[in-house]
């Protein structure tokens, strides 16, 4: 099952994103995660995406969309994925489209968690004041949504248009929330 997790900015996609995948048994890939190891690892990669993230910027398609062909290509991706914080542009639905023709593929399901998007700001905020992430100022994640709003909200009108997308109400607890997404992917 080849599946894209999207949502603005702390709906808690990432931890729905790894018990999904667990669930499944398939890779939860990442791009967050990905460009973090390669700051971490001080890679060429890092220090390229870092200025952008810091900046609570997107890392440029050219850079984001040549990693995801990599790891797409990596054998444990055979039976399927989810993608968490990939897509994020227009040029990158498409690239991705082009990536999975060339392994005969496509994606089965697209996820969009809705949420409150005043209460998750809020929280970012505070958890931004308690010591969180470098990119996490309250100016970096007003930042961030803006973009998401910009940038990557219109993506799911794209994926909507192919008949791939389904809500799910991202709102309460860890696990009612990772239920409600299984059930929309019919498990
Ligand atoms: P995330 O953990 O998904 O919020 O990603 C953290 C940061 O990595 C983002 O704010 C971007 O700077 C960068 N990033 C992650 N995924 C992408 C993507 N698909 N396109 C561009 N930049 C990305």
């Amino acid at each position: 099952m080849r599946i894209v997790l999207m949502g603005p900015p702390g709906a808690g996609k990432g931890t729905q994103a790894l018990l999904v995948s667990e669930r499944l048994g398939i890779p939860h890939i990442s791009t967050g995660d990905i460009f973090r190891a390669n700051v971490k690892g001080g890679t060429p990669l890092g220090l390229e995406a870092q200025k952008y993230m810091d900046a609570g910027e997107y890392v440029p398609d050219s850079v984001t969309n040549a990693m995801v062909r990599d790891r797409l290509d990596d054998p444990d991706t055979a039976p399927g994925f989810l993608l968490d914080g990939y897509p994020r542009t227009v040029a990158q639905v498409d690239d991705l489209a082009a990536m999975l023709a060339e392994h005969d593929a496509a994606l089965d399901h697209v996820i969009e968690l809705t949420v409150d998007l005043e209460e998750v700001v809020d929280r970012l905020v505070k958890r931004a004041g308690a010591g969180g992430r470098s990119d996490d100022s309250e100016e970096v994640i007003r930042h961030r949504q803006e973009l998401f709003a910009k940038e990557t909200a219109p993506l799911t009108a794209v994926y909507e248009a192919q008949g791939l997308l389904t809500r799910v109400d991202g709102m309460g607890s860890v696990d009612d929330v990772a239920a409600r997404i299984l059930a929309a992917l019919g498990r």
